[in-house]
């Protein structure tokens, strides 16, 4: 099936819009008048991580619940374009067993031996990291690479002598230490890159702001919450390593919608799941006894209880009955800071497999890395960057991979625009100095019989397909309790 979503670009076939995905539900909706209920247990809306597993937990329970998803397709953020026989991911990729949320349902689907590893740091062809900055061009081994990321990030994170153990050693509790996390939440990475200093070369520098922006998806560190980083560092362990290996290092051979897919379907194979897909949902109103659901196409549902994935960025696009409260409100306003743009590319060749360009000053295309190998034997590449539009300028795309990508012959290009989609308006969540202080808490709470879940508040990998998971199973539960008193 294809997916009204994404592009491609081609020689042959210059830009298209769409893309083959697993990730497409057909037929669109098993809603049929015969069969269709006056009042759900629970309805979700979304089915991105957060809504397929709050759907799927509670059918299996044994509730009825209806799923409305304003795509063509599940998963959200994170879809694989099935092209040619190899996954290329257009949003969430990398996944790690330091997730206990994903990992646990990893175990559970029979896909934990299904890993594959990313970065390749010793293929044949250029196997090295080239960094171009104002001042020129260094080319480093992996090995120096990684030794310069590991004193940089180190002397990042060193607000207590302790690499960050004592400020953050409960990741998931931001009032543990309230002052000092409020301090350092209210620090933006810019702050914090500054006060080291010369403590920095202008090459550490450099190679700090293009990782700090592929990390959080803005080409403006100030914009970012210092304390969302330290919090990420201590969630992996304190260590450079496996901060490194949780952020971009392992994915999963069939794709992320091969594994959404075994959600949707074992909800499916409840029989009480009903789903209607390109159904965005404009209102929703709270009547007390039961919500009401109002959707574009004017279609309208009820149930017991809602269940809303909306991301953070798009929350507010959604009329609610009581309104919803002044600090989620406000918090969807201000929303979360990711801009990022990720295109997959293919190279003709092996070449590039263990190849990384990285590019400073940040803004457009930043970094490009071998990603993996195609059946066709050529290099999957993946850029991250800021500030582009790809499907408007796929020539500076083009030129830009050469540049950073030693001249790569590309043949292809998939992308997803998340900054010009209108049910995310922005990429994975980083939240802005002062949001996680100010707002987590109203963000999770439910009002009335509406719950709200997202991996964008999620308390652990905030912004990560394990946070989606981790809020999924945390608001199906406290609905199941309920409705099964
Ligand atoms: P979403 O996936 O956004 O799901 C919400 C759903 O709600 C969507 O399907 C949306 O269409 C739907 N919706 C919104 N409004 C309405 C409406 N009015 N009516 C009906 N439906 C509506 N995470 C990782 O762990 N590893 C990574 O490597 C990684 N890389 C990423 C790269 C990119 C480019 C992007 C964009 C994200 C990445 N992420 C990564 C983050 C990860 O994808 C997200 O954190 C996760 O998918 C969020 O899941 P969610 O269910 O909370 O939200």
């Amino acid at each position: 099936f294809t997916t009204r979503e994404g592009y491609q670009w081609t020689k042959e076939d210059d830009i298209t819009a769409g893309l083959p995905s697993v990730s497409v539900v057909q037929p669109p909706s098993n809603l049929k008048p015969s069969t269709q209920v006056d009042l759900y247990d629970a309805a979700v809306i979304g089915a991105g991580y957060a809504g397929l597993t709050a759907a799927r937990d509670l059918a299996l329970a044994g509730q009825r619940v209806l799923l409305l998803e304003a795509r063509d397709r599940i998963g959200g953020r994170t879809y694989s374009a099935n092209i040619d026989g190899y996954p290329f991911e257009l949003g969430g990729t990398w996944v790690h067993w330091y997730q206990p949320f994903v990992w646990r349902e990893l175990s559970r689907y029979n896909l934990a031996t299904e890993l594959e590893i990313s970065p390749c740091t010793n293929g044949t062809g250029l196997n090295k990291t080239i960094v171009r900055t104002e001042d020129g061009m260094v080319s480093l081994s992996h090995e120096e690479e990684f030794a310069k990321l590991e004193s940089i990030l180190t002397k990042f994170v060193d607000v207590d002598g302790q690499l960050g153990r004592a400020v953050v050693p409960f990741p998931h509790n931001q009032h543990f230490n309230a002052d000092l996390v409020r301090r350092f939440d209210d620090m933006s990475l810019a702050d914090r890159i500054s006060e080291l200093g010369d403590q920095l070369t202008p090459l550490d520098r450099a190679m700090l702001e293009v990782y700090l922006s592929a990390l959080c998806g803005t080409g403006d560190l100030k914009d970012v919450s210092f304390f969302e980083v330290l919090r990420c560092w201590a969630l992996a362990g304190y260590n450079c390593v496996d901060f490194l290996a949780t952020s971009a290092a392992f994915k999963l051979a069939r794709g992320q919608s091969h594994f959404a897919r075994r959600f949707f379907d074992e909800a499916a194979a409840t029989g009480r799941l009903d789903y209607k897909f390109s159904c965005p949902v404009s209102a929703v109103a709270d009547h007390g006894d039961a919500v009401e659901l109002t959707a574009r196409d004017g279609s309208s549902f009820k149930a017991r209880r809602l269940i809303c994935t909306a991301p953070l960025n798009v929350l507010k696009d959604i009329q609610f009955s009581p309104a919803l409260p002044p600090a989620k409100l406000e918090a969807s306003e201000r929303g979360h800071v990711n801009r990022a743009v990720k295109i997959n590319a293919v190279a003709r060749g092996t070449d590039l497999r263990s190849f990384s360009g990285l590019a400073h000053p940040v803004g457009g295309l930043n970094y490009v890395s071998g990603d993996g190998a195609t059946p066709a034997g050529n290099t999957h590449l993946v850029g991250l960057g800021t500030g582009l539009r790809p499907k408007d300028d796929v020539d500076a795309v083009l030129a830009t991979l050469r540049d950073l990508a030693a001249d790569a012959d590309v043949e292809r290009l998939v992308f997803h625009d998340w900054n010009e989609d209108e049910f995310s308006k922005g990429a994975w969540a980083w939240l802005r100095p002062g949001m996680a202080t100010e707002y987590l808490e109203a963000l999770r709470e439910r009002r009335g019989n509406v719950l709200f879940a997202s991996g964008d508040w999620a308390a652990g990998w905030r912004g990560c397909i394990d946070g989606a998971i981790e809020e999924g199973g945390r608001v199906g539960k406290e609905v199941l309790d309920e409705l099964r008193k």
